[in-house]
């Protein structure tokens, strides 16, 4: 991996802090954004990701630390001179103004000339797919169409960063997986650097560089998804991206190779990885995602094999989510692909289950 240097960062948190009265809505956060970078916020619902967003913004000012936008300590510059754009939940659309006018807005501001205005707002609503609709007013559009002229908006003046707070949460499911198309296209075609609040952890896989998952004021993990999803840092992150079955477990035995554990009641097997540190007897969570189990064959001859009972099937036409209850762990859930599953094993039949543990996720038992 190349050396990042402070140029290359077009935002900087640098250990920032919000307090509301005693509460502590943002804590001790540093996190700095490269350019060109689309790095998501992620949590559950007051896990400060808003605040935090807001402060880069300038609506709100941090009880503690500074944030640089291009090389430049903007922690006390007002937000009209941060040079941002925002999208809002709400969308937040000037409404008396049609499609041309609320693009136009923030270059008229900006006092780019007439023919400037013109040629950056149709050049915009044309990537923004919004050609025809210049003359319409903000009524007259649908929930997709204002949300595009949002984003029409605050790409058009070209900012340093672009934040988007929830824009797609108000749209149905298949206009917003239409619209993380177009936003996943609009970052290409700009190369904006941007910043995207969500608590929708599908969202933020799909659409990120980078993903920041925040929990009570602090930041608990920052990488790529795919390394995200594969290696959580801690049974909040492994818990919150994706689905997992999180088992108790306690080492038997570990050598260079492999390491032997028991989830719940019963002996399995897993590759040994490097940064399992875990000594004999120690108590762990064993992390295991439902497409890393499957129905046992003839092949598994045993290893890594438990006995369940098949509680429900929740069929989702690609694939099936068997829940499962094996003693000893309580209930499991198992995705296979297809449907074939719910024919072959009936509900309340026992049934052979098969653990894949080359991608177990181990961690330290916080608990005990
Ligand atoms: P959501 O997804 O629900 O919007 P969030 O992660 O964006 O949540 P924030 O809006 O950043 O969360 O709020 C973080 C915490 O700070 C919450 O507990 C919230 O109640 C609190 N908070 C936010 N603004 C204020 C305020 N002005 N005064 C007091 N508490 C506040």
């Amino acid at each position: 991996m190349t050396a990042i240097t402070a140029l290359e960062h077009s935002v900087e948190i640098k250990a920032v802090s919000k307090t509301f009265g005693s509460f502590h809505a943002v804590n001790n956060v540093s996190l700095p954004i490269r350019t060109g970078e689309f790095v998501t916020l992620l949590g559950p619902s007051g896990c400060g990701k808003t605040t935090l967003l807001n402060m880069v913004a300038g609506f709100i000012d941090p009880s503690a630390g500074a944030i640089h936008i291009g090389g430049v300590d903007v922690t006390d510059v007002p937000v009209h001179l941060r040079d941002t754009g925002m999208v809002f939940q709400s969308y937040a659309l000037f409404p008396h103004m049609n499609v041309f006018d609320n693009v136009a807005f923030g270059l008229r501001q900006r006092k780019f000339s007439k023919s400037e205005v013109t040629h950056k707002v149709m050049q915009t609503i044309e990537m923004m797919k919004l050609s025809g609709m210049e003359g319409r007013r903000i009524s007259q559009l649908s929930g997709g169409q204002q949300q595009r002229v949002a984003l029409a908006r605050a790409i058009a003046i070209q900012p340093k960063v672009l934040l988007l707070d929830e824009p797609l949460s108000a749209l149905d499911k298949s206009l917003r997986a239409q619209m993380q198309v177009e936003l996943i296209e609009m970052h290409r075609n700009t190369g904006l650097t941007t910043i995207f609040v969500t608590h929708d952890q599908g969202e933020a896989l799909s659409l990120s560089d980078r993903i920041v998952v925040m929990n009570r004021g602090q930041i608990q993990q920052v990488a790529e998804p795919i390394d995200l999803y594969r290696n959580p840092a801690n049974g909040f992150v492994a818990s919150f991206i994706g689905e997992i079955n999180a088992l108790p477990a306690a080492i038997y035995q570990a050598s260079d190779r492999e390491i032997s554990l028991a989830i719940g009641n019963i002996r399995m097997t897993a590759p040994r990885r490097a940064e399992w540190q875990f000594g004999q007897g120690e108590m762990v969570q064993a992390f295991v995602r439902p497409e890393h189990i499957r129905i046992a064959t003839s092949a598994d001859a045993g290893c890594n094999v438990v006995t369940g009972e098949v509680l429900t099937h929740i069929y989702q036409g690609s694939h099936t989510i068997t829940r499962l209850r094996v003693d000893g762990l309580g209930p499991i859930e198992m995705r296979l692909p297809g449907g074939d599953v719910v024919g072959r094993v009936p509900v309340g039949m026992p049934t052979q289950i098969a653990f894949d543990l080359s991608q177990v996720i181990l961690l330290a038992d916080k608990s005990s």
